[in-house]
């Protein structure tokens, strides 16, 4: 995509700190990091989000993650990482072309922590459950 900002480093037109690159994938360091390291792995072709993506290319993106991760747990020596995916503005995408965030963590870092609620009732769990089961 001509307008794309992901899609022109992936033609060179804009500099990035690469990491790894093959046919398919792209990783290349995020330009305001969460923790130094912070990594995007991104598809070669454009998509604008997970739900555009082949399922072809899933095995090739794992090996992206597990590959980019380990190095980078390995260079900063990071004890933990978050592999993360936003999707749509609502949920901070803020880059239309699909990309995974590799953030390196070390024990006690608190970078983030996502707040977690709970259900009214078992029964109200259960039902969601369900809904979400037909709409499949
Ligand atoms: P998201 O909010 O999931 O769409 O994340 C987009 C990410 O792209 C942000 O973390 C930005 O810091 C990062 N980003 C934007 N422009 C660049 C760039 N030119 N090079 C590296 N990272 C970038
Ligand atoms: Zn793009």
């Amino acid at each position: 995509m001509s307008d794309c900002i992901f899609c022109k480093i992936i033609d060179g037109e804009i500099p990035c700190a690469k990491v790894y690159e093959d046919e398919d994938i792209l990783a290349f360091l995020d330009i305001a990091p969460i923790s130094k390291g912070h990594t995007l792995v991104i598809p070669t072709k454009h998509y604008n989000n997970l739900f555009e993506i082949p399922e072809e290319l899933g095995a090739k993106l794992i090996f992206a993650f597990k590959k980019v991760g380990q190095g980078i747990m390995k260079a900063t020596g990071a004890t933990g990482i978050n592999v993360v995916m936003n999707n749509f503005a609502s949920a901070g995408q803020v880059v239309p072309h699909a990309h995974w965030h590799l953030i390196p963590r070390i024990e006690g870092d608190n970078l983030f922590k996502i707040t977690q609620g709970k259900y009214d009732s078992n029964d109200e769990m259960q039902k969601l459950a369900d809904k979400i089961n037909k709409c499949l």
